[in-house]
């Protein structure tokens, strides 16, 4: 290709960029247009590193300057213009949640990439990862794992007690992304997975896709960001859709368990649109900022309500159930809550 070629291919990407930019300016819900052109202009670096730092298996760790960088811009923009959804405690102990889930990581995915390693050995298909459609398998068999996985960590006490970590925050911005379990790996989150070494996918790409998964997850991490294009709200999963997921009005529990594409929850009925603003948080929040004590008090309440129960399948009925459920009637699950809503409004 002759120089005048290549001038001209790289105005017309730099066009296409420009014209690209202008359009996402307009998603950033900021006032001033520097504020936007900030976050904007953050969000696409940490885009374009997705793309080139993606062939590297520790992806996650060189992710994180990132994080804290976009999380700055979005804090100080917003505090700047008074809109303020950081509280520097709930801050703190987000940022403590993240780097503790990194800590707990270090030992457990050794363990799991071991258990993993085990089972690819009496894998049922040779995978070649050389051929396209190995790449599209791989993200879809991840994303469908994480759907379950998520869901049902939604819908299982023994899971939630790890997961409730990600909805402890009242507040929804950048840095509650980083509120991540020290539990879920330890407690066999990864038994979502083991169906994929065991059809043939090596343990270091199922491990690879699950922290694009994460690293994707970041972002819609805002109130931001609005409304994406229709194309792609229909498609993935989005700032609105995840906003959803973590409101604790009747209506939105339980609801958008999705981790890249939301057709899953639009697939098997757990999708809900975003109406009003959701409220933040849990229908009982946690009531702290350390982060050990969010990560364990709800362990500790799970094994004293099973202790206390009396009976040991009383006490297996606690890990089983989904969060809030009793056997005296005491608390109420989300489906309990939703009937006695719906009785009240009938009579
Ligand atoms: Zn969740
Ligand atoms: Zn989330």
């Amino acid at each position: 290709m002759g120089i005048l070629e290549q001038e001209i291919e790289i105005k017309f990407f730099y066009a296409i960029l420009m014209k690209s930019n202008i359009f996402a300016l307009h998603l950033i819900r900021f006032k001033k247009p520097k504020a936007r052109l900030c976050l904007q202009w953050g969000f696409i670096i940490y885009f374009v590193f997705l793309g080139i730092g993606s062939m590297t298996p520790n992806l996650l760790y060189y992710a994180i300057p990132f994080f804290v960088l976009l999380l700055s811009i979005e804090a100080w923009f917003t505090y700047k213009e008074n809109r303020n959804p950081y509280d520097k405690k709930d801050t703190f102990s987000s940022l403590g949640l993240g780097i503790g889930n990194v800590l707990t990581g270090f030992l457990t995915k050794a363990l799991i990439f071991g258990v993993f390693a085990f089972i690819f050995k009496f894998r049922l298909f040779n995978l070649d990862i050389s051929k396209w459609w190995f790449w599209i398998l791989l993200f879809l068999s991840d994303d469908f794992s994480y759907y379950w996985f998520h869901r049902i960590s939604h819908h299982v006490n023994y899971f939630w007690a790890s997961h409730v970590v990600h909805h402890s925050s009242e507040h929804y911005n950048l840095a509650a992304a980083l509120r991540q379990t020290w539990t879920g790996n330890a407690t066999g989150a990864f038994l979502f997975w083991v169906w994929m070494p065991l059809m043939g996918f090596p343990p270091i790409w199922v491990l690879f896709m699950q922290q694009i998964s994460l690293i994707y997850q970041f972002w819609i991490h805002t109130e931001t960001i609005g409304k994406m294009p229709s194309w792609f709200e229909a498609v993935f999963n989005t700032p609105s859709h995840h906003r959803v997921h973590h409101g604790s009005d009747l209506k939105y529990l339980d609801k958008n368990h999705a981790g890249i594409l939301i057709i899953w929850d639009r697939l098997f009925g757990s999708f809900q649109k975003e109406e009003e603003r959701p409220h933040y948080g849990l229908t009982r929040n946690i009531g702290s900022f350390n982060p050990a004590i969010v990560a364990f008090k709800t362990w500790g309440e799970l094994f004293r309500k099973a202790f206390r129960s009396g009976s040991l399948w009383t006490g297996i009925r606690y890990f089983l159930h989904p969060p809030g459920w009793s056997h005296d009637g005491s608390t109420k699950t989300t489906r309990q809550m939703i009937e006695e809503y719906n009785n009240s409004n009938i009579h």
